[in-house]
């Protein structure tokens, strides 16, 4: 197998690359978050193995990052026993298994051979913010318990802006990432799409989910957003 370890605390990272490397696996190592979103991202890997807290970039964020990014590698998170760590968080981010630590190395060969078997299959997490809940994979959106109907381009809208949540995008990224990237039009139309999206998520419940920055773009957010 092709593992990408990526764990930070020297003594354990050595151990289990040279344990799996024994086995037969190639393993690469790396012990920063973001070298660990870097190398997932690029390279081709049948597993890998992520810890949780790290430096600069925890864990949590690198796998919301790489599914996000629509990178479905299976993913086994490695957890502290401090309890810190939150297994619905882990598998609504889209996590395959998860082992805490200290584990035993044959637990983690049985994982590793269970997760190559199953291979990678996308599953796109559910989008949630407050009650506004959008399925990537059924193509659905509902607030509460209100079942909301769009257009394909509408759903690619908010899909957009609930996968940007809380950060602002401006007019010429949202036309890039939802229209199409030779689009020449008027920059207008998403600020249609967003009035068409408000009267649909927003204002029947008496939300303002989707918020104007002057000069810049849109914002969605949620109540604590
Ligand atoms: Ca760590």
């Amino acid at each position: 197998m092709r593992l990408l370890l990526v764990e930070d605390e020297e003594l354990l990272g050595r151990t289990v690359r040279d344990g799996l490397a024994e086995q037969g696996h190639a393993v690469t190592l790396v012990r920063t978050g973001v070298e660990g979103l870097v190398t997932a991202s690029s390279g081709r890997f049948d597993v890998v193995i992520l810890d949780i807290m790290l430096p600069g970039l925890s864990g949590y964020r690198v796998l919301r990052e790489l599914r996000t990014a629509r990178i479905w590698t299976p993913v086994l998170m490695l957890t502290a026993k401090d309890g810190e760590f939150d297994e619905a968080d882990a598998f609504d981010l889209g996590a395959d298994d998860y082992l805490t630590k200290p584990f035993s190395f044959l637990v983690l060969l049985a994982r590793l051979r269970a997760l190559q078997r199953r291979g990678r299959r996308a599953r796109p997490t559910l989008l949630v913010v407050d009650d506004l809940v959008l399925d990537p994979a059924r193509h659905t959106v509902r607030r509460g318990d209100s079942s909301i109907t769009t257009t394909p381009t509408e759903f690619a809208l908010l899909e957009f802006l609930m996968r940007r949540a809380d950060e602002v995008v401006g007019k010429a990224e949202i036309l890039e990432a939802v229209w199409d990237p030779h689009y020449e039009g008027d920059q207008n139309i998403v600020e249609v799409y967003v009035g068409h999206l408000r009267r649909k998520i927003d204002v029947p419940f008496g939300r303002s989910t989707i918020q104007t920055v002057r000069g810049v773009g849109y914002r969605l957010a949620g109540t604590g957003g």
